[in-house]
């Protein structure tokens, strides 16, 4: 007897850990061998400048780096071998294509971020979001934006601004003008700012000369490849459209959590006062969009690449991209779900679904999960750590309906749509242990 329960025990432990494993891993196989590569090409780096700049340089370099490595152990990035496969592909057919390109020391990393965005880091490194491959529907707009990134690298575009950096900070003239500021008595802050701000535009003006640059140079590089050319101003486009909202498609949230025996009540997505954020400056979602702006002026910069280029389109590659993109959304579940951001994840769960870019199984699995989660955050009085209120601010309104629902459902309520959410899928999940546990766990809740 003894023996069968400690084997029963073992089954579910297994059980759980089979169900929490995951596609990717937040941490790369060897972050010894990371931290190895990080070391050399930081110093390499270093030893590329000029000696009189090299302590100044060493200074900002390292600390770079050290922001990196702690980047990594904070799971910025993801390791999916799925998606590394399908990125070196791409990069492989460029880089047979450009044999010229010194592409020993390029590392490509995968940032968790959604907002579709990519970058150059001048060392070697290089980032690509998982937004942009949500984003992409080619392999030759990935191709592009690659090329795009490996040009910033050619033509040393990190290292020039860095160079201007240091000296614009060392100049006679701007440390007299921060000493100005800095003793001033009243609007010292501001004074500071504004002199930064002034700064900080300035470097703004050259990096968009370097971004119709890197698009130049970068077209050059794209047109020996195979890919269909007119990737390069269509995925452009594309990301001058992401300036819109992020979170667009429709959730049918009231749908989803209506039940015969526990019907949807209206107020449980009526705005109260009381959970309006009137700040603007909590603006948690502007924040997220003023980053996809690191990629200004785009409709001129798809101009001068139709005028110094004659772009032919041809057959697109589209292989692999649909099930890369399938994989990139169930990661996202997971990501959001991990940081317990559950705004975040329940929308993805009821929009992916309702394109029908989820199966009913992940589905209702993960939404029992959420549920039981949501739970537990309110009941240890933790929701608010997690799930932002209401923003008044943004125009994304299917994350604001979603967060409205999530603030105003009361652990009462949660245990009924919970319980009956269970009952209705019962019969399509019921083999599946991680169901199970949350219809459990609901079942366990309405005995009292
Ligand atoms: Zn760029």
């Amino acid at each position: 007897m003894k023996k069968n329960l400690s084997c029963l025990l073992f089954i579910l432990w297994f059980c759980s850990i089979q169900g929490q494993k995951k596609d990717f891993s937040y941490s790369p196989n060897n972050v010894d061998s990371i931290e190895n590569y990080l070391n050399k090409v930081t110093n390499n780096k270093i030893l590329s400048f000029e000696i009189k700049q090299q302590k100044r340089v060493k200074e900002i370099l390292l600390e770079r780096k050290t922001h990196f490595l702690k980047s990594i152990k904070d799971s910025t990035f993801i390791f999916d071998e799925k998606i590394h496969t399908y990125l070196n592909k791409i990069l492989a057919e460029i880089y047979h294509s450009n044999p010229q390109i010194q592409t020993q020391d390029f590392y490509f990393l995968i940032n968790k971020s959604l907002i579709p965005n990519a970058a150059c880091y001048g060392n070697g490194i290089y980032t690509v979001n998982l937004g942009m491959f949500n984003l992409i529907k080619t392999d030759d707009e990935m191709a592009y934006i690659i090329c795009h990134e490996l040009s910033h690298h050619i033509l040393k575009h990190n290292d020039k601004s860095l160079e201007n950096y240091i000296k614009t900070f060392s100049s006679k003239d701007v440390k007299q003008q921060i000493n100005t500021a800095s003793n001033k008595k009243y609007g010292r802050r501001s004074a500071i700012t504004s002199l930064l701000k002034d700064l900080k535009f300035n470097f703004m003006k050259r990096s968009r000369i370097a971004e119709t640059q890197a698009d130049s140079l970068g077209y050059i590089l794209f047109n020996k490849t195979k890919y269909n050319k007119h990737a390069s101003v269509d995925i452009l486009k594309k990301l001058d459209l992401s300036d819109e909202m992020i979170f667009n498609n429709p959730t049918n949230l009231t749908t989803h959590f209506s039940f015969e025996q526990y019907p949807f009540k209206e107020s449980w997505i009526e705005k109260e006062d009381k959970i309006f954020n009137l700040s603007e400056s909590a603006n948690d979602l502007q924040i997220d969009k003023d980053s996809i702006k690191t990629h200004p002026d785009i409709p001129l910069r798809i101009e001068k690449l139709n005028r110094n280029n004659i772009i032919v389109a041809s057959n697109s590659n589209t292989n692999e991209i649909e099930s890369i993109q399938k994989r990139t959304y169930e990661n996202s579940i997971q990501i959001f779900s991990d940081d317990l951001k559950l705004d975040f994840t329940l929308y993805q769960l009821l929009s992916l679904h309702e394109k029908g870019l989820l199966d009913d199984k992940k589905y209702i699995n993960e939404v029992a999960n959420l549920l039981k989660k949501l739970y537990d955050l309110k009941e240890k009085h933790l929701f608010g750590k997690y799930i932002s209120p209401l923003n008044s601010f943004s125009e994304e309104n299917s994350i604001n309906e979603i967060r409205l629902f999530l603030n105003n459902l009361e652990l009462k309520n949660i245990k009924k749509i919970g319980y009956y959410f269970c009952k209705k899928n019962e019969l399509l999940s019921k083999n599946d242990p991680e169901f199970q546990d949350s219809y459990n766990f609901f079942k366990n809740l309405n005995q009292n």
